[in-house]
């Protein structure tokens, strides 16, 4: 793998928690209904995601970390809706393997009752090469793990952070996959230390109990509203959880904000929900929220900075309106 893959490869993997997100991705779409995410160090010296996914066969793993290999479908609509976040399509392991020493260890569900395959592949990566693969013993399922992020890139590993500011980043990343899907048992360690896990069994109010905890999830106020109950505008619904003006906090990470299933970020979205609570707040404080908006896709557009899945709409007014009107009715509701 030459400098040049190597360096571009430092720019797209920006840090430990951008590796983290195409892993527990690549987990969900494999249909994983329990993903155990492991982390040393903030992520710098490892990044272990473990899956009950479809896990792959030796042919899929050796392929799954070629350039441009992708299993899953690269229709137009996946770019419009931001699921093509590192590079392209098919890029995620291959460029997360050039800077980092990557082990897969896979091996295919049973289909009908029938194992395909006795025993799973052990596929090591390292600086872009292959440099083992070789059967293992293995659940069903995908174990990938990332080392060493960036020790060949010693000018990117530079500009990263603590572990502490390193982890809060994969931590936010895993909290807004856990709350977007609380049928799957998400689990997240840091440092032998178990920071949360969901059952998987619950809804988001369940999730949102794992994840913050008692005294938040006993504070949150449901959001449940259609778009025809809204001003004008592109919303079709609003929902989720937003909590009682006196649980706050001084930092705006605990508003987790999703269109169309995705986590993203959004000024209308952050706008609309400050709005509704006025100066219940105070100065600088955040709310926290779990809210899930449905759109037309054609209303959003993605690529204002597709990976750190920041999104403007046709109509930011609008959408502002509306939010604000969603979160306050339901604070309305609680007689705030
Ligand atoms: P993409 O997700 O865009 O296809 P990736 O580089 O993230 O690209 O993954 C390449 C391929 O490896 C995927 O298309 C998929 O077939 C396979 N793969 C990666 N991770 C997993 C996993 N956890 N379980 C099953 N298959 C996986
Ligand atoms: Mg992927």
């Amino acid at each position: 793998e030459d400098t040049v893959a190597r360096i571009a490869a430092g720019e797209v993997v920006e840090r430990p928690a951008s590796a983290v997100k195409e892993l527990v991705e690549n987990s969900l779409d494999a249909g994983a209904k329990a993903i155990d995410v492991t982390i040393e160090d903030g992520g710098t010296e490892l990044i272990r995601v473990a899956d009950d996914g479809d896990g792959m066969t030796e042919t899929d793993v050796r392929a799954a970390v070629r350039e441009h290999t992708t299993s899953k479908i690269a229709g137009l609509e996946d770019l419009e809706s931001g699921v093509a976040t590192l590079g392209f399509r098919g890029e995620a392991l291959h460029t997360i393997g050039s800077v980092s020493r990557v082990t897969i260890e896979s091996r295919p569900q049973a289909v009908d009752g029938e194992s395909r395959d006795a025993t799973g592949t052990k596929l090591v990566y390292e600086g872009g090469e292959i440099t083992t693969v070789e059967p293992t013993g293995c659940p069903a399922g995908t174990i990938v793990e990332v080392a060493d992020l960036f020790y060949n890139t010693p000018a990117r590993k530079k500009f990263l952070k603590t572990t502490a500011t390193e982890f809060a980043h994969v931590n936010r990343i895993v909290t807004r996959y856990a709350l977007a899907n609380p049928d799957v048992a998400v689990s997240l360690t840091h440092d032998g230390r178990e920071v949360f896990a969901t059952t998987g069994q619950g809804d988001l109010q369940a999730a949102v109990l794992a994840v913050y905890g008692r005294e938040v999830a006993s504070a949150m106020i449901p959001v449940e509203i259609d778009g025809d109950e809204l001003p004008p505008g592109p919303l079709e619904s609003v929902s989720g959880l937003v909590s009682h003006p006196e649980t706050n906090r001084s930092s705006r990470e605990y508003l987790a904000t999703y269109v169309n299933g995705r986590a993203v970020t959004a000024d209308a979205i952050r706008e609309g929900i400050m709005g509704a609570y006025g100066t219940q707040l105070g100065g600088d404080r955040y709310p926290f929220a779990t809210l899930f908006l449905e759109v037309p896709g054609d209303a959003v557009d993605v690529n204002v900075h597709p990976r750190k899945r920041e999104v403007r709409f046709d109509d930011d007014d609008a959408v502002r309106r509306q939010v604000d009107t969603a979160v306050e009715s339901a604070l309305l509701e609680q007689g705030l």
